[in-house]
């Protein structure tokens, strides 16, 4: 997982840490904007993290490093940066059209409160005046009348254009929450996403005293497949291995990319036996399958992946879950990789 930048640019060494990536910039003939500044400092910071490794891949490869380029890392390593400026930004629109809303009906709670004088004055004087006197009254009051009138016509059609723009940034901002959720390779749900299910799933499990179980993936040697195939043509199998997760991750399932070639997928209400048998589907499918480069057709071999699970204890929070299933992948990793291990002795009962 890449360093956390937040917390290293307030580090003692923050400014060693800032003047490295200026001058990392400088060498590679990168513009000091902003947003390649956090890229750049990202890049200082996490040496193995996906985003440093497309940067040496750009760089190796003498690409030059365009504003494009620039944003295309952020769009693709940055996404909570990107979306919170998102966030703003229709927040900011939002607040402008209810502030447009109150001034209109402001304007008309006054209106309507001069007419309210308007008539008042006009009754008492009815009581003793003559007939020209109250023609001019009437003609007054009609004209006023008039003015209300339109002034609420106004307002009808300015609160049906708010309703709509309230309604177009409430779509925008279900969209932003959706993406803000939503891992920008393969779709499955994120780590953040994942973080707030797994929280979910034990809370509820605990609750309603059912089973759950969570798993975790990681690719095999995926390394060397970069080394030997590119980092592009790894994200086509990070791809790849998400839709087969996505296939068994059907809802009330959840697949998810944990991290780089990573993925968890959490089994509300299935007893470790069950997600078992779901794990060694993924990893018989993902075995089996002769890899083809997409743009040669060139045979890339077969890739594996190994598995960890652990069915949730009663009382167990997240944390431990993740940790118990995360040995149980070590475990497999050691034992040779291409297999599926429980932390605990699945139990014959269904
Ligand atoms: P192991 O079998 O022990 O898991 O070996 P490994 O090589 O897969 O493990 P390691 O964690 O050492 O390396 C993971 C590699 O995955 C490092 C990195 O290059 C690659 N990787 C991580 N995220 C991405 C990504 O988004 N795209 C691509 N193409 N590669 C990634
Ligand atoms: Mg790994
Ligand atoms: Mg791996």
């Amino acid at each position: 997982m890449s360093a956390d930048v937040e917390t290293s640019l307030r580090s003692p060494k923050a400014y060693v840490l800032a003047r490295k990536a200026i001058e990392a910039m400088e060498a590679y003939k990168v513009w000091p904007t902003a947003l390649n500044f956090e890229l750049w400092v990202h890049y200082i910071t996490g040496k193995d993290s996906p985003l440093a490794v497309e940067i040496d891949a750009i760089i190796g490869g003498g690409e030059p490093f365009t504003d494009a380029v620039g944003e295309n890392l952020a769009a693709k390593h940055l996404p909570k940066a990107r979306l919170n400026g998102e966030i703003l930004e229709a927040g900011d629109a939002l607040s402008k059209e209810l502030d447009s809303v109150s001034r209109a009906i402001e304007s008309a709670r006054e209106s309507s409160s001069a007419y309210g004088q308007q008539l008042a004055t006009a009754s008492k004087s009815l009581d003793a005046e003559d007939k020209t006197v109250i023609k001019e009254m009437v003609e007054e009051l009609t004209t006023a009348t008039r003015k209300v009138q339109e002034e609420n016509e106004s307002l009808e059609t300015q609160l049906a254009d708010t309703t709509a723009e309230v309604g177009r940034l409430r779509e925008h901002l279900e969209q932003v929450r959706r993406d803000s959720m939503t891992d920008g390779l393969t779709n499955l749900a994120n780590r953040k996403a994942f973080d707030e299910a797994l929280e979910r799933a034990c809370a509820q499990a605990e609750r309603r005293g059912e089973a759950l179980t969570l798993a975790v993936l990681d690719i095999d040697h995926f390394k060397s497949f970069n080394d030997t195939w590119g980092h592009q043509t790894g994200d086509q199998v990070i791809r790849y291995v998400a839709s087969v997760m996505a296939r068994v991750g059907e809802p009330p399932r959840i697949a998810a990319r944990y991290g780089g070639e990573e993925f968890a997928l959490i089994f509300p209400g299935e007893r470790a036996r069950s997600a078992m048998a779901t794990l060694e589907e993924i990893r018989e499918e993902v075995s089996g399958r002769i890899l083809k480069r997409r743009s040669t057709n060139e045979d890339l071999g077969a890739i594996t992946v190994s598995a960890g699970m652990a069915e949730r204890k009663v009382g167990e929070g997240p944390t431990s879950l993740v940790e118990r299933a995360d040995e149980a992948l070590y475990a497999s990793k050691r034992n040779g990789r291409n297999r599926t291990s429980s932390a605990d002795p699945i139990s014959a009962a269904a």
